[in-house]
């Protein structure tokens, strides 16, 4: 340790050494806030299922965070449960929404501080209806009917102005709704109608007729509406 020191005292006379005393001194810290970095931005450094068929399989994956890797850092052993997300569930009704999950920074300084979700693949992240009403909206709107009548047949009971929203919203993620659907298999049939048109009936082809955002988001572990 002492030879460590005067080694580091005599480096530090000079101002180039200095610098690099610094860098080494900082180099783990700085190495687990560039993988926090390229974590958020999407890059899984190892995958973990984020979307369940129902709350009992999450559970199951619960009882076994100790043992699971984090997707963000890829450290062992640092998940823990970090409570609960909590909302509407329902235009009408507040509950638990998600189950949030964090990389905790463990005393040998391992985990990346990360929080995430895990959730029923039947819940939207961040809205307060669930992919069965978003799902009759989509198939109104198959049947040609406009945003208004597709909106008042879908049984959400929010206001229209949201309806309007979530249509400008599904034409934003056709792309990528596209990009995900073409992973799984090509259309069958070359499209007709709108971009949107084509999608939902790419949709369908690909996850069947019975609430294809929920199958969607359970076979792609993806936001039925994310954009990115
Ligand atoms: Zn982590």
């Amino acid at each position: 340790m002492a030879v460590v020191i005067r080694e580091a005292e005599v480096l530090s006379e000079v101002p180039q050494c200095r610098l690099l005393i610094l860098i080494m001194s900082y180099w783990k810290w700085a190495l687990r806030v560039l993988g926090c970095c390229v974590g958020r931005g999407g890059q899984y450094c190892c995958r973990m299922q984020l979307f369940f068929r129902n709350w009992k399989d999450l559970n199951i994956v619960l009882e076994q965070l100790p043992a699971l890797q984090c997707p963000f850092c890829g450290a062992g052993g640092t998940l823990i449960r970090y409570g609960f997300n909590r909302g509407y569930i329902t235009p009408v009704r507040r509950g638990i929404r998600a189950q949030r999950i964090r990389c905790k920074l463990s005393p040998r300084r391992k985990g990346c501080t990360v929080t995430f979700c895990l959730r029923p693949s039947s819940y939207l992240p961040r809205r307060c209806f669930r992919a069965k009403g978003l799902w009759a909206f989509i198939q109104q709107l198959r049947t040609g009917r406009s945003i208004k009548a597709a909106w008042e047949n879908s049984g959400i009971p929010l206001s229209l102005d949201t309806g309007y929203r979530l249509y400008r919203r599904l034409a934003l993620c056709q792309p990528i709704l596209r990009t995900n659907l073409w992973s799984r298999a090509p259309p069958k049939k070359s499209g007709a109608g709108s971009a949107l048109r084509q999608v939902f009936d790419h949709l369908i082809e690909v996850f069947g007729d019975e609430c294809a955002v929920r199958a969607y988001q359970e076979a792609l572990q993806r936001d039925f509406l994310a954009i990115a």
